[in-house]
């Protein structure tokens, strides 16, 4: 099943989770702006527009529902951490998605990605934190790790897994461009959204 191609079909767009359709089970994606979240949507599905095509002008800061064909829906949450969005829409973006997070009953896990050659960023560490504080179950993603080196790679892990008060083998490591470990990924999405 895990290597078959994630079934799933962009289904609506909302900004408030009481708008979003029914769900038996839900997982969503979550992180900063350039974090590779649409790139691994696209790859966990096999498809090269899936979460851009949703993600058309207007949609960026909604919240992107897909329903998966054996069960359950994938939410694509709006990337954080823009630096060019005023305050006052960074306000309207964090209320959204903390409002989502915390009343969506399906939701199951939140799949929280971090960029594998960058690290944690200030803003990772406090949706992290925020998410333990507020017991939400999550599970760390760590993305692009085609452009550590090597020879890099085991330190890197190590650094960024102490970065988000993990240990390695907690954190996923993928690459959407090599296709690195996304059949892991698919393994643990559909095993969430069909339990
Ligand atoms: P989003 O803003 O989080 O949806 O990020 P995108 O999926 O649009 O990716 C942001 C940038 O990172 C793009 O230039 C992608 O080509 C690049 N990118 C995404 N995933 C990978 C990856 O696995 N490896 C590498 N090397 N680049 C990636």
């Amino acid at each position: 099943m895990s290597g078959r191609p994630l079934a799933i079909r962009f289904v609506s767009s909302a900004t408030r989770a009481h708008q979003l359709p029914d769900s038996d089970a839900e997982v969503a994606f979550v992180g900063r702006s350039n974090v590779g979240k649409s790139s691994l949507i696209n790859a966990l599905a096999n498809q090269k527009q899936l979460a851009r095509v949703s993600n058309t002008p207007g949609r960026t800061q909604l919240i992107n529902v897909f329903s998966h064909d054996g069960g359950g829906t994938m939410v694509d949450l709006p990337g954080y951490g823009y630096a060019k969005v005023p305050g006052r829409i960074r306000k309207d973006w964090s209320e959204m998605i903390e409002g989502y997070l915390l009343e969506r009953e399906p939701l199951v896990m939140v799949f929280v990605l971090v960029d594998g050659e960058i690290g944690p960023t200030p803003l990772d560490v406090q949706m992290l934190d925020w998410l333990r504080e507020n017991e939400v179950p999550h599970t760390v993603v760590a993305t692009k790790i085609d452009k550590v080196r090597s020879s890099h790679r085991q330190n890197r892990r190590r650094e960024l897994a102490a970065g988000c008060r993990l240990e390695p083998g907690d954190i996923v490591w993928v690459s959407a461009a090599k296709g690195v470990n996304i059949d892991q990924l698919r393994g643990l999405v559909v095993g969430h959204l069909t339990r």
